[in-house]
């Protein structure tokens, strides 16, 4: 007998987990709307350029018998024209970053394949050589993955962590939903201030906050996604020192490493990572193919020491033993097209982090020349994809009858009147222990622009639409 529909829908609500309900988003999405109004100039999103992928097509090699192709209306060939024509074939062993099917599209340890780790761990050796032996990597699909790994290897619920003040709302939202309680470390212009994280770990009342002290702190150190800024290896080294007196951890998520500003191309060493100042094992360096190769790559790797790594690994192991052996077989490609290490760190990312470089300067100096200096601090440049743009609410006309977060909100609004779009500061807010007064708050609101995506006469013009909306809520004359 065939079964009757339920008279009443299923109420899936009850179904769902604590997780599901209480999962916070990204609040970027709140921009969406503003996106898609005809005309709109945006500098909302940090996604890389479709011109900055290194490939231009891919060929896949599938061997059907026969007269394989399906037309629509006249069905199909008989079954066994859909039969491989041959067996797969592994190609001439000896190229060690040949794609090898056999290995790649094979079940493989959870850490990644053996090729690909063998290029993973040339290139952290010498990029940021490890000052201790017990490191290992482990692949993953991206940094949002890695860092996903860090969280569920580390953390419970109710656990404290560290992030910066202003925090990427991709590790923020998911670490919330995982029930973690993230607080935010001051910052100035070279990134997390090492007093204020000292003095926050000094001050720690555990019955106060209800938790111990955190264990972590996560840091994106290189052109900072949402602050543009790349801290320097002095910073950095405050940093781990005021890390190594609380114990705490760092996860270093940094997938701009490659796009800071080099002036001398590939003579510029880049500024060395928290990796490379590591001798206890303490730094989880999260690596990505997403801003050097393209996002869809969905391939990264862990770097850190093997007993933490191997419980990073555990959790991928029973969800997507990623990565993806087509995307391994296609970054292998890759990597062997830009020939040896040396080719890869000489040649192809002085070349990507000019892009970048070209960008953020063509945006900077768009911002002199057309928006008024009473209204915006100038940042500075480090490349990537963000400049982090300080409105001087302190010198608004409504200031400080108006709250600056008031005042942020309208001239969001002034510059959407003018069809600009950008990030506002608030989206990027930690939670915080920290008190600001009204004139601190009002040196606390920001803008988020993204250079990445607009072309040169775009990004001018949608900078003039800023300078014009800035000017009017300013009350400046023409
Ligand atoms: N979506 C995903 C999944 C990303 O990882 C990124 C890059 N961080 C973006 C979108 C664009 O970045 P944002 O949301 O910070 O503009
Ligand atoms: N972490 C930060 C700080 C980012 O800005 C982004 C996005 O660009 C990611 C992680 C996500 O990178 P992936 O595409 O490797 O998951």
């Amino acid at each position: 007998p065939s079964i009757e529909p339920q008279a009443t829908p299923i109420d899936f609500s009850q179904y769902l987990s604590r997780e599901s309900k209480e999962r916070k988003r990204s609040q970027l999405k709140e921009l969406r709307p503003y996106f898609v109004i005809p005309g709109m100039i945006s500098f909302g999103v940090g996604i890389p350029h479709p011109s900055t992928w290194p490939v231009n097509g891919m060929t896949l090699s599938v061997p059907f018998a026969g007269k394989s192709v399906f037309v629509p209306g006249f069905g199909s060939q008989s079954p066994s024209d859909m039969y491989p024509l041959a067996e797969y074939q592994d190609p001439a062993k000896g190229d060690a970053l040949r794609p090898d099917l056999g290995e790649e599209l094979q079940y493989s340890s959870t850490y990644g394949t053996p090729h690909l780790l063998s290029w993973i761990k040339e290139h952290i050796q010498r990029v940021h050589n490890p000052q201790y032996d017990d490191w290992v990597n482990l692949c993953t699909a991206g940094n949002t993955d890695g860092v996903d790994g860090v969280l569920r290897a580390c953390f419970d619920r109710g656990d404290y962590m560290l992030v910066e003040e202003f925090a990427y709302p991709g590790t923020l939202s998911p670490a919330t939903t995982m029930g973690i309680r993230c607080l935010g470390v001051p910052m100035d212009t070279d990134g997390v201030d090492p007093k204020a994280l000292d003095d926050m770990m000094m001050n720690w009342d555990e019955a106060e906050k209800g938790g111990p002290r955190p264990k972590m702190i996560v840091i994106v150190p290189t052109c900072s996604n949402p602050a543009g800024v790349t801290t320097p290896v002095q910073r950095k080294r405050e940093i781990y020192s005021a890390c190594r007196k609380w114990n705490l951890l760092i996860c270093e998520d940094d997938p701009y490493c490659f796009l800071q500003i080099r002036p001398n191309g590939a003579d510029s060493p880049i500024v060395p990572s928290f990796l490379s100042m590591d001798t206890d094992g303490r730094v989880i360096r999260i690596d990505s193919f997403s801003k050097i190769v393209a996002p869809g790559s969905r391939l990264g790797f862990i770097t850190g020491h093997k007993t933490l790594v191997e419980k990073i690994m555990n959790t991928r192991e029973s969800a997507t033993q990623c990565p993806s052996g087509f995307s391994i077989a296609a970054i292998t490609a890759i990597l062997r097209a830009w020939g040896s290490h040396e080719g890869f760190e000489r040649n192809y990312i002085p070349y990507i982090s000019d892009i970048y470089a070209k960008r953020c300067l063509s945006a900077i100096r768009f911002l002199k020349e057309h928006v008024p200096a009473e209204t915006i601090e100038i940042p500075a440049p480090a490349g990537g994809m963000f400049l982090w743009v300080r409105f001087k609410i302190e010198s608004h006309p409504s200031f400080p009858a108006e709250d600056p977060e008031t005042i942020s909100k309208q001239i969001f609004h002034s510059m959407i009147e003018q069809k600009v779009l950008m990030c506002p500061s608030e989206y990027f807010k930690a939670p915080s222990t920290t008190q600001w007064t009204k004139e601190e708050e009002a040196k606390r609101i920001f803008v988020r622009l993204s250079f990445s995506l607009p072309p040169q006469e775009e990004m001018e013009e949608g900078i003039k639409r800023m300078g014009r909306a800035l000017a009017k809520e300013w009350r400046l004359s023409a």
